[in-house]
């Protein structure tokens, strides 16, 4: 790849539209909020890369929960969600969606008003400072189960704000059904809240009929095995069910061996519309401005494709009307 598309690229206005506050946390600012929360970290956390520390997903899984252990303020969300945006914009990216988990927040005493006003100051600060527009999308977290989701739903409908834009579920596909969550995502959605959900990633196909035929999605989270279904494809195509495609995590859970197998071009070449994001940036060693490298350099994709990515991406995202159209001129 030139040294010129890959600066072209670095230009490029991008729209992120999968990640998770709690899986954008960078080691360097775990330890400095452990440090101020007085709180110790677990030994090993860290390679000696000053990088998270994993060799499988149940690890994965363990170094993703011991960071977010350690956060306890308003002052801790403020810095992720500020930090994360700092750097999509040093990037290029003009507006992300992020995954806020209420459960996470409440697994260390924290109230939702006060995860989403830190988050909120982050947003705001970093609007000012870069220029970036960032949203929220509220989600539950799949394994805890369907009562436990409602729950999140109905705090969220009675606790609105501007800037959430969404709702979402992620967690272990293994347990439960999507269909068991109906209830959960219909009461956002009557609410006027857009809705996506994590299915195609570890399970196959049948888990995004699951979720596409019972839940009020618009986007899927990854949703890539559904190549595997023919039917499933030209559905998601004919209904406009945009996918969040997220490459580099997918060979880091080992979703696919190496990004050769990655379906990304079939995808787009089924008429899908996609984003590309980076899911866990520091956990998976990357962000949404390597992925979209990535695109040229193992995809073969060019700079005019990259922008139709970023066009989808922006009229896939949650964000209101003028917003979008702001936005889409930026992009051009
Ligand atoms: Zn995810």
């Amino acid at each position: 790849m030139s040294k010129l598309l890959a600066t072209q690229i670095q230009k490029l206005p991008k729209v992120e539209l999968h990640s998770h506050l709690e899986g954008c946390i960078q080691p360097d600012l775990v330890r400095a909020i452990a440090a101020r929360n007085k709180i110790s970290l677990k030994e090993g956390l860290f390679t000696s890369d000053n990088e998270f520390a994993w060799n499988n997903f149940a690890e994965f899984l363990q170094a993703y929960d011991a960071a977010s252990f350690c956060l306890r303020k308003p002052q801790d969300y403020r810095d992720i969600m500020y930090t994360y945006l700092q750097q999509c914009a040093a990037e290029g990216t003009i507006y992300a969606e992020t995954f806020i988990s209420p459960d996470h927040a409440a697994a260390v005493g924290m109230s939702y008003a006060d995860m989403l006003s830190g988050c909120v100051e982050g947003i705001n600060d970093a609007e000012r400072d870069f220029g970036i527009v960032g949203r929220l999308i509220v989600s539950c977290i799949r394994h805890l189960g369907p009562d436990q989701a409602l729950k999140v739903a109905q705090h969220l409908v009675a606790h609105l704000h501007p800037y959430i834009v969404g709702f979402g579920m992620g967690g272990n596909e293994s347990m439960f059904t999507q269909a068991d969550f109906a209830q959960a995502f219909n009461t956002a959605s009557a609410a006027g809240l857009a809705c996506t959900t994590h299915a195609g990633e570890i399970l196959g196909p049948e888990s995004v009929w699951d979720a596409i035929n019972n839940l009020p999605v618009t986007r899927i989270g990854h949703g890539v095995r559904s190549i595997e279904d023919p039917h499933l494809m030209a559905e998601l195509a004919k209904r406009d069910i945009a996918l969040e495609v997220c490459p580099g995590s997918n060979i880091a859970l080992s979703v696919y061996p190496d990004l050769a197998s990655h379906p990304l071009n079939r995808i787009l070449k089924a008429g899908i519309s996609i984003s590309l994001n980076a899911d866990d940036a520091p956990f998976f060693a990357t962000t949404v401005g390597s992925e979209y490298q990535s695109g040229a350099k193992d995809f073969g994709l060019d700079l005019e494709q990259l922008r139709d990515i970023s066009r989808m991406a922006m009229q896939a995202s949650f964000a209101d009307a003028d917003t979008k159209i702001r936005l889409l001129a930026v992009i051009g």
